[in-house]
């Protein structure tokens, strides 16, 4: 930490000292800790951030009416939850005295409380001289370093002077790691936009603990690496932020693709757990809007998401809008089609249209449309199945299937839905792009599948992805092309509203 401290120069810049502490603070004074109300900081005082898993009841003490006069009072460390408790300690080790924990530090029982506070998220942790992750508590009360018994002990082997142990697990990359069990922490939605904001983490893990900043990573091993710093060694904190902001749309992508693997408590907070990473990208997009997790100026892009999961439903009640990937829930998330679309020329944004609900940060909107114009093609219910990605097939005279393949992706299981579609029911599919740019030959493509509610009404219902197919009719790639252009040409080109 002093290394960080004295010598880390992207570090001093990204997390000057002085920073503002958050609204409401726990201050150590060991043995207790009190809660304050808009604390002036001394200076040099900092803070810490918890990360923590809040395990299925909560924490056994909250920040609520109840408990407000007893906090302020000050309560003995000991007697706080053993993470809480914990962390507070490793706080008062490394001279810190002021700790955020967001169960103690944002109202329980006052919505309005909890959304100032999920809208103010990014500063919170942005802020923080260190967060403490623990990584490995299912629950308040684990601890920091919860045992994994002795799979992980050295042991001497019998009849020599060897010493063994079993590998450290390898520290995951900051999202997404494979195995749920053994990193829960970094499996929860709200954990993800802490761990991508905090400038220092402190990683509690069952094995050892190991610390990242923008310069460096070290663990107890002995592992040394240059943290999550990019290759680039941005000193320009606007360049920062996982050395994508440069392509701000490419950024969130990374983003949406990843959080939407993650998990919630409550799929209504599916938004507001992300809204700390979108306010920081509303620093970047001045003049652009956040509507339901996708942004208006890259509105085109940011609706050609596929569902990469299983077990997926529209949220009920959500009133985000169905071209959102936030209107569903799902496991596994979604992908993105291409990363640099190249949208159909004839395709354009005719309107956009919702109301806002809420700070902006949070993208909550009801009554959101978008009407668009662009190429449409016929697609039927298949006789066969009624899900998975052969759920439908074109019903278009010209189509030639030896040339292009197309595959549907339903956005929901639609056996399971409301009003399953019918056998031989009409769908409109919307082409948005014909390829990506980033290559000499764009072959491929992508479209919206739609089904009308009401009168020029739809709800997107999946995605559709068009292939070439070449083994079958042997045609090379720019050839593909040129079929492609044309069959979509040929296509009638109309106006959808999508709700
Ligand atoms: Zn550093």
């Amino acid at each position: 930490m002093e290394d960080c401290v004295q010598n880390h120069r992207k570090c001093k810049v990204l997390n000057p000292r002085n920073s503002t502490l958050p609204k409401r603070i726990l201050q150590l004074r060991a043995p207790r800790a009190f809660l304050k109300e808009h604390l002036q900081p001394r200076p040099e005082e900092n803070y810490a951030c918890l990360s923590h898993c809040w395990g299925p009841q909560g924490p056994t003490i909250k920040l609520t009416r109840n408990t407000e006069e007893t906090l302020h009072r000050g309560m003995p460390i000991d007697d706080l939850p053993n993470t809480f408790a914990e962390a507070a300690r490793v706080c008062l080790k490394l001279g810190i005295t002021n700790l955020w924990i967001d169960a103690l530090c944002i109202r329980q029982d006052d919505v309005d409380d909890w959304r100032e506070a999920a809208a103010t998220m990014a500063g919170i942790y942005e802020n923080a001289f260190v967060t403490i992750a623990a990584l490995c508590g299912k629950g308040s009360n684990d601890g920091l370093r919860p045992s994994f018994g002795d799979r992980f002990k050295i042991k001497k082997l019998r009849d020599t002077d060897l010493y063994v142990r079993q590998a450290y697990l390898e520290f995951p990359s900051r999202v997404n790691p494979d195995d749920t069990s053994v990193w829960p922490l970094l499996w929860r939605a709200w954990v993800f936009q802490e761990m991508w904001l905090s400038p220092r983490v402190i990683y509690f893990s069952a094995f050892q603990v190991t610390w990242q900043c923008h310069t460096a990573s070290r663990s107890q091993d002995g592992f040394c690496d240059t943290g999550f710093a990019n290759e680039e060694g941005p000193e320009d904190p606007e360049r920062f932020w996982l050395g994508q902001w440069k392509d701000p749309v490419a950024a969130w992508h990374i983003v949406v693709d990843n959080y939407s693997k993650l998990n919630l408590t409550y799929e209504s907070d599916r938004l507001p757990a992300l809204a700390a990473l979108a306010d920081k990208m509303l620093q970047f997009r001045k003049s652009d809007a956040y509507i339901a997790g996708v942004w208006r100026n890259s509105l085109l892009s940011d609706i050609g998401w596929v569902t990469s999961g299983y077990r997926k439903h529209r949220t009920p009640n959500s009133r985000i809008p169905t071209w959102s990937w936030a209107s569903l829930t799902l496991v596994g998330g979604i992908r993105y089609s291409f990363q640099n679309p190249h949208i159909i020329s004839s395709v354009k944004v005719v309107d956009c249209s919702y109301t806002a609900i809420g700070p902006v940060n949070t993208g909550r909107v009801h009554d959101a449309t978008i009407t668009l114009r662009g190429p449409l093609l016929n697609f039927v219910a298949n006789a066969v199945r009624l899900y998975g990605e052969d759920a439908f097939r074109v019903a278009d005279s010209h189509f030639d299937p030896n040339k292009f393949a197309f595959m549907t992706s339903p956005d929901c299981d639609l056996v399971d839905a409301e009003s399953p579609p019918v056998f031989n029911e009409i769908f409109k599919a919307l082409l948005l792009y014909d390829g990506t740019d980033d290559k000499e030959w764009r072959v491929g493509g992508f479209g919206l599948l739609l089904r009308e509610i009401s009168d020029g009404e739809y709800i997107r219902i999946g995605a559709v992805e068009i292939f070439p197919t070449p083994h079958r009719s042997g045609l090379q790639d720019h050839i593909s092309q040129e079929w492609l252009d044309n069959f979509i040409a040929d296509l009638p080109v109309g106006e959808v509203s999508i709700v």
